[in-house]
């Protein structure tokens, strides 16, 4: 069994985090000493060094695990040893298991925690057409794990439109489900979003720096469920204005909390506690 945990994060801006604690709460209580250790490109020291540097040394260092954030999900994957098959039909690994001796695994734990965060927070929510806004790194995940939960149809909207399009087109290649999906331009989406059942914000809308909601929310009813990945702050302006319609929501919080839930287990062997994982991530 695994007796101490040396972990790390490895992305841009990362300082306040809340998946550091979240494993070292964890682990200090299956009686694994854990340190997690933000690794922030954004830092002047690390201002020359590449990723390939910052893995090789957290190899050779002895570090057990990293997670991978923003912007290096996808340059990873050519610098592991092996991708779990999810994260390479993604392309996208927010995981890396780091074994005695050195050999690196990447897996996506970003699909499987919306997945958990959707079923325990929208069970039984219909999904015969859902509406997507946001292809990026969260997207992607949102939109891989979506086609997984068995959504009939996946309507895409990026402001990039061509970001849009690609994840279409990986998703009805990829998934064996039969989701069907399709990319939208912006000037359709309001007349998506008045059909669909579920709306999905994958983008950084309602966030601090980007006030606002990402679609007009007087043409969605009442009937539709309305789900963000956004998670500073919780409760987001789309959240806030769905609610009060009277839609059924759904927070970033289970996405945050499910996917250090399987990272953790693929760490240190152990299942963590949903109750204690959430209750960590809420203290802050
Ligand atoms: P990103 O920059 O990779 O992708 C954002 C995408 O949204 C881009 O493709 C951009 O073109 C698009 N976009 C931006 N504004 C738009 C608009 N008004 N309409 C349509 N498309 C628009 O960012 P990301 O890493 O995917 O992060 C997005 C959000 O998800 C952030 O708020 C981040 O904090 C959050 N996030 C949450 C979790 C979680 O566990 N809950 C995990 C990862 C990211």
């Amino acid at each position: 069994m695994t007796s101490s945990l040396l972990l790390g994060l490895i992305g841009d801006g990362i300082s306040a985090s809340r998946t550091p604690r979240m494993h070292e709460n964890e682990g200090a209580a299956h009686s694994i000493p854990t340190i997690y250790r933000t690794i922030d490109i954004s830092n002047p020291r690390l201002a020359e060094v590449g990723l390939e540097e910052l893995l090789t040394g957290a190899v050779r260092l002895g570090f057990d695990g990293l997670n991978i954030t923003h912007p290096f999900k996808q340059q990873v994957i050519g610098l592991l040893d092996e991708v779990d098959p999810v994260a390479a039909r993604i392309n996208s690994v927010n995981t890396v298991v780091i074994d005695s001796t050195g050999r690196t695994t990447g897996f996506n734990t970003d699909v499987t925690g919306f997945a958990a965060g959707f079923r325990a927070g929208l069970d039984g929510a219909a999904t015969e057409a859902v509406v997507q806004i946001g292809a990026g790194g969260a997207g992607r995940a949102v939109g891989f794990a979506l086609a997984e939960l068995g959504i009939g149809e996946l309507i895409i909207a990026d402001t990039d439109v061509r970001r849009a399009e690609g994840l279409a087109a990986d998703i009805v290649e990829a998934t064996s489900v039969g989701t069907r999906a399709k990319a939208i331009g912006l000037d359709e989406l309001e007349g998506a979003a008045a059909s669909a059942q579920g709306i999905v914000n994958a983008t950084p809308v309602g966030m601090k720096a980007y006030p606002g909601t990402p679609v007009d929310t007087s043409v969605i009813g009442s009937d539709t469920w309305v789900a963000d990945v956004v998670y500073f702050p919780l409760e987001t302006q789309l959240l806030a204005e769905a609610r009060a319609k009277g839609c059924r929501t759904l927070d970033g919080s289970g996405m945050a909390v499910n996917q250090a839930i399987d990272a953790f287990e693929l760490f240190s062997g152990q299942k963590a506690d949903p109750q204690r994982m959430r209750e960590t991530f809420l203290s802050f």
